[in-house]
């Protein structure tokens, strides 16, 4: 259930929120470990040795920097703004989650945690963190709901073969929100010696900061980029929100960059009403889900709603807290788009790049189809390309009757 607490005294700031969003709403057994993960967390990144082994990590291992993609044709077809696509799709794993999952993995090792459990939707975030368990010899235990264990079989077996423990969950949904409690509730009883390695910029604090602070290189790499291929910033940053972790770290390196637009796109599903979508700022109310406060699917008792979208990694309830204090001061804007809008972004970007996107990816990709027609060929849209396809083969294959 959804509660609309709020803190104590929403106009003084306080780390950890976001406005009056984000904080910490957690069982008392819980508090000391995160205050544990925030002091470690705080110190690891004033630690010039941690960040030159994660830069070297990101660099060698997960293959950063991604290229900044001029995508000719599909701008050329589309006859408006250039278009440009951030390539996180060819980082190892296949999508921006290892950004966070090594970030994250050296933390627990530095906490001397040997211990990692994770939740994941999609599997994404489970196979990155089954990697990273892997490269530094760290126990892995994945939560998965089992309708989603069933849609993502290919990643489930990904991640037993890096020698991760994948445990399926029966309760509630059976799926990421079910999965999440599930791995709470594993912490709670094995804190002492478990690190819980939380997949977006999404829980008590200080999960969303941390989390952004490991995606920001996206932003800060595409910054650099853009001015050396143009010399000015873009019109617009676009990129799909699921919790929130790829487009933070899109955004955030522009979020004083005023002339530059940053538009997250939401799933919009097959329909506006409550149960066929997950888009949070259409038709969510401020509340909080799973330690933080802000804006979730619910109905009017509270009750967190049912959320749809072809795509697993956008299919939540809730939205990352800063996300939610950047759309009610307007500095980001949030769309939606649907499942059928995403599916032929999906088949234009194949056709025209040769680049199979995630259907996580597509919903941006959608965005920047839409609008860019509309705009002169002087203005230049970036998309954050967060993922790769292969994973969603099967559901293309039946959706699209390949
Ligand atoms: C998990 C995932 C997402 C959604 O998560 P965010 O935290 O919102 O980025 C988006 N794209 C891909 C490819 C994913 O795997």
């Amino acid at each position: 259930m959804a509660s609309t607490i709020l803190p104590a005294n929403p106009s003084k700031p306080r780390a950890g929120r976001f406005g009056v969003y984000g904080g910490r709403y957690v069982p008392e057994t819980l508090m000391a470990a995160l205050v544990e993960l925030e002091h470690a967390y705080e110190a690891a990144k004033a630690d010039a040795a941690f960040q030159a082994e994660l830069t070297s990590l990101l660099t060698d291992y997960a293959g950063r920097p991604t290229p900044l993609y001029f995508a000719n044709r599909l701008s050329e077809q589309l006859g408006g703004a250039k278009i440009y696509l951030k390539r996180e799709d060819l980082l190892h794993t296949g999508a921006h989650k290892i950004n966070n999952a090594l970030g994250q993995g050296l933390l627990a090792r530095r906490m001397g945690k040997r211990r990692i459990i994770a939740e994941t939707g999609a599997g994404q975030h489970g196979v990155a963190t089954a990697t990273v368990c892997a490269l530094l010899g760290l126990d892995c235990v994945i939560y998965m709901g089992d309708v989603d264990m069933e849609r993502q079989e290919l990643n489930v077996l990904r991640m037993r073969l890096l020698g991760a423990e994948v445990r399926g969950v029966s309760s509630g949904s059976r799926t990421l929100k079910d999965a999440i409690s599930e791995a709470m509730r594993d912490w709670v009883t094995n804190v002492r010696t478990t690190y819980y390695l939380l997949g977006s910029a999404l829980g008590a604090h200080p999960y969303p900061t941390m989390v952004r602070d490991f995606q920001r290189v996206i932003g800060m790499e595409l910054k650099r980029q853009i001015l050396e291929k143009e010399g000015r910033l873009p019109s617009a940053i676009i990129a799909c929100v699921g919790g929130g972790s790829n487009s933070i770290g899109a955004f955030y390196e522009f979020l004083n960059d005023r002339d530059v637009r940053l538009i997250g796109v939401e799933a919009g599903g097959r329909g506006t009403a409550l149960g066929e979508h997950a888009a949070r700022f259409q038709g969510g109310a401020p509340g909080v889900l799973q330690g933080t406060y802000s804006y979730v699917l619910q109905d009017e008792d509270g009750q967190i709603a049912q959320t749809h979208s072809v795509s697993a990694g956008l299919d939540y309830a809730s939205i990352g807290p800063e996300h939610a204090a950047l759309h009610d001061s307007g500095r980001a804007e949030y769309v939606s788009c649907d499942d059928a809008a995403a599916l032929d972004a999906v088949v234009k970007l194949a056709r025209t790049e040769g680049i199979l996107p995630a259907l996580e990816s597509a919903h941006a990709v959608a965005e920047a189809m839409r609008i860019a027609p509309s705009m002169s060929p002087r203005e230049i849209l970036v998309v954050n390309l967060s993922g790769r396809g292969d994973k969603d083969m099967g559901i293309l294959a039946r959706e699209l009757k390949l």
